[in-house]
């Protein structure tokens, strides 16, 4: 007797439980047809990918068909490929490839993203040289997962060198390569391929948008930003949570807090993420009260905290001085949402009791952690000791921190510019050769400025600006009525950098000034100068900007490592705290 087996194929696709395919099972059994491929590729693939999470049944069904199909050994590798057990997708591709079938496009597409998943490059090379064997480089999803591969991996280069060679890319090529350099922290690569993309007419996909999204707001590219937001207000995309979450942190990142609420506030569906983006946003920008309106609200709205969220709650509670707010967001943390907190929450912790001059509160605190403090809490705690005249304690943690960390030129700065307070001037010798002799890296500092959506960027002394001479210039003007304006430079952070940053701090050579000059010269009169800078600002440059804000009558907006510091007539909104 023959059997159709068209009516129950379309039984097995309406089938919503593993226990209704088995009863097609069975009957496949009673009626002879365990060896049909045709309805045993359909049952697989309903226990593999419809209703997942029956991989294990999936791959019974799969053993008993004597000659499997490439249908079927690509549904199971796939099904494998987006599960926990990523690592069988390999597995079971070694066993096709001793079975002698040849895999398709579909195959190494679904094995190569197992090995991104699983994070390795071994495994995702020896594909690679397959996939060239195969001749299947031609296709262009096949190459786009190769990428990827290779960007998953941190090999960000070997993706960009397939990218070169292709002979026709999709919009996902182009994708793979913008958010690849953005996450890799290549935000300048990242910027250049989206310019041009734009250049060749790509359409840009919602994930491009919220890639170049988080690279303006790492650089600080207000502009920028501002362009492709309305770049999607004119093609009239979709703002979903995604999307919507990296406005609002670019906004806020290149210090546009209304635009940060103003995109937060049209969003339809606002996760957790979006949420902590927009507390961490009034975080950074000094405004505790706000940031913690917006947690009440959050917790109104029954979406639940995660620790993201109370690491921006921490550090709002922390920027604004407000102790025992943070004491108890701290508690509640474990309490009454059972997120055991990280280093980050201590490390918020520690500096909520540094800034508010409770030293000892965060030394105890550090004393009784649960976890191992790292090198940044002592290096908080030293700060503050310095900062509060704790001589002792501060001799004693700076001996720790430069065991702890002996190649840090952060660490050695540090600690020389204690000793220098202190004035332990043998000691502030010592560490310098210490630091010498451990050929300990300093971190160069470097400030970014946005101007006509190019991204300028100096580091301390820049000669290499083409219009150098314009900006020295400047500087020259710029020092002279500082002078005027009573301005001395400061030398107590002295050491701020050690060596050759010296004598160029005692210049104010330091980039944030260039930067600034650049902007004064650049920028039309009224619109404010916004700088990244990737360390903290000194004590001296500091008071110099408040002071440059009044003289030109401009608003500057510093972004460095820590905060954002809005400076407006004579004043920062830090209030000198930081
Ligand atoms: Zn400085
Ligand atoms: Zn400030």
């Amino acid at each position: 007797m023959m059997i159709d087996s068209g009516p129950l194929v379309a039984v097995i696709k309406q089938c919503t439980s593993l226990r209704e395919l088995k009863s097609i099972q069975a009957y496949m059994v009673r009626a002879g047809l365990t060896q049909d491929a045709f309805l045993a590729s359909k049952l697989i693939e309903s226990s593999a990918l419809s209703l997942t999470g029956h991989l294990d049944y999936a791959h019974r069904i799969f053993s008993w068909t004597h000659y499997p199909n490439l249908f079927m050994w690509n549904t199971l590798i796939r099904g494998y490929a987006l599960s926990e057990s990523s690592m069988k997708a390999i597995s079971v591709y070694r066993d096709m490839h001793a079975s002698g079938l040849v895999p398709n496009c579909f195959t190494v597409g679904f094995v190569l993203k197992a090995c991104s998943r699983l994070l390795r490059p071994d495994e995702g090379k020896q594909i690679h040289s397959q996939i060239i064997k195969l001749c299947l480089g031609i296709e262009t999803p096949v190459i786009n997962g190769l990428m990827r591969f290779y960007v998953s991996c941190g090999d960000i280069d070997a993706a960009r060198v397939l990218f070169d060679e292709m002979s026709e890319r999709d919009a996902g090529s182009w994708s793979v390569m913008v958010s690849g350099y953005a996450q890799h922290g290549r935000p300048r690569e990242a910027l250049a391929v989206f310019r041009e993309m734009q250049f060749q007419n790509v359409d840009i996909d919602g994930f491009t948008l919220a890639s170049i999204a988080g690279v303006c707001g790492d650089l600080g590219a207000l502009d920028l930003g501002k362009w492709l937001h309305s770049y999607i207000d004119r093609k009239s995309m979709n703002i979903d949570v995604v999307l919507g979450t990296s406005l609002v942190d670019m906004y806020a990142k290149c210090g546009s807090l209304n635009d940060a609420m103003k995109v937060f506030r049209k969003m339809c569906e606002r996760d957790v993420m979006a949420w902590s983006a927009m507390i961490g946003a009034y975080a950074v920008h000094g405004y505790g009260d706000k940031a913690l309106n917006v947690f009440a609200e959050m917790k109104r709205a029954k979406v639940r905290p995660n620790c993201v969220t109370f690491t921006s709650v921490l550090c709002a509670c922390s920027h604004s001085g407000l102790v025992e707010e943070g004491c108890r967001n701290f508690q509640s943390m474990w309490s009454d949402y059972g997120i055991k907190p990280q280093i980050e929450h201590y490390g918020c912790m520690v500096d909520l009791f540094c800034r508010a001059g409770l030293v000892s509160r965060a030394h105890e605190f550090i004393k009784n952690m649960p976890i191992e403090p790292n090198v940044v809490l002592w290096r908080t705690l030293l700060s503050a000791c310095k900062a509060h005249g704790y001589a002792e304690l501060a001799e004693q943690i700076s001996r720790q921190i430069l065991e702890l960390e002996p190649q840090s030129g952060e660490s050695y700065v540090l600690v020389s510019n204690v000793y220098a307070s202190l004035g332990k001037w043998s000691s502030v010798s010592k560490v310098r050769s210490l630091m010498k002799d451990k050929k300990a890296k300093k971190n160069h500092g470097w400030s970014s400025i946005e101007v006509d959506f190019t991204v300028h960027e100096f580091v301390m002394g820049d000669e290499s600006h083409p219009e150098r001479e314009e900006i020295y210039r400047m500087l020259d003007q710029m020092a002279k009525r500082l002078k005027q304006e009573g301005h001395a430079t400061t030398t107590q952070d002295v050491l701020h950098d050690i060596d050759e940053e010296e004598k160029e701090h005692a210049l104010g050579l330091h980039s944030e000034r260039l930067a600034i000059a650049y902007g004064l010269l650049r920028m039309s009169e009224g619109s404010p100068i916004r700088i990244v800078k990737n360390l903290r600002v000194c004590r001296d440059c500091h008071e110099a900007t408040k002071l440059i804000s009044k003289i030109y009558k401009r608003e500057i907006i510093i972004r460095d490592r820590i905060r954002f510091h809005h400076f407006r007539e004579g004043k920062c909104s830090c209030n000198d705290y930081w």
